[in-house]
């Protein structure tokens, strides 16, 4: 409860970005507040122990978040990325967003077949994102051990598009 407090505390609110009506939550003040970095990712250890093989994080700020995480459980990290982005052969799954379709990729050798595989990104909101990146990793034939996220957006109810994956939100908003 107290790190859910601090870290909401380090979490900024930004209006109508990146279009009107949105409230952005930002998230790179706890980027610069390195005991309250540290403090998440050993929240993730304790939680994870060692039963995760690789981290994955989802562009772009599943990236950084992934990174330090990964470190943490002494793990490879493998990127999740937007198409077109990665360099060798890649599986890719599509979803729709508000407006139009997004994709993401993952290479294809990333991930060795049975791997224990942790999900990290920074916001949960509908969902569409990490049922992609857990779709992904199925067709790796990797096992989703968890998402972990810092926030959850609640009522948008990206949860639902999760069954059967354990997710986990330091706070959920
Ligand atoms: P979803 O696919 O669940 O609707 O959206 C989640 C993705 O969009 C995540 O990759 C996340 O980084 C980004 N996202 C959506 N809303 C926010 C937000 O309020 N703040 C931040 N930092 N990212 C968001």
């Amino acid at each position: 409860p107290d790190l859910a407090r601090d870290v909401a505390r380090a979490l900024r609110t930004i209006r109508d970005f990146p279009e009107p009506g949105v409230v952005f939550k930002d998230f790179t003040p706890l980027l610069l507040d390195v005991p309250l970095r540290d403090r998440v990712v050993a929240d993730v250890v304790a939680r994870r122990g060692s039963g995760v093989d690789l981290v994955i994080g989802i562009e772009a700020r599943g990236f950084i978040l992934g990174s330090v995480i990964a470190h943490g459980l002494g793990t490879g990290f493998v990127p999740v990325r937007k198409a077109g982005k990665l360099p060798s052969t890649t599986h890719a799954v599509s979803y729709s967003l508000e407006y139009g379709e997004a994709t993401i990729e993952v290479h294809q050798d990333a991930i060795p077949a049975g791997a224990r595989v942790l999900i990290v990104d920074d916001v949960l909101a509908t969902g569409g994102t990490a049922a992609a990146a857990v779709e992904l990793v199925r067709r790796t034939q990797g096992e989703v051990v968890a998402l972990e996220v810092i926030l959850e957006i609640g009522f948008l109810q990206g949860r639902s598009r999760l069954t059967g994956t354990t997710v986990h939100a330091l706070l959920t908003d």
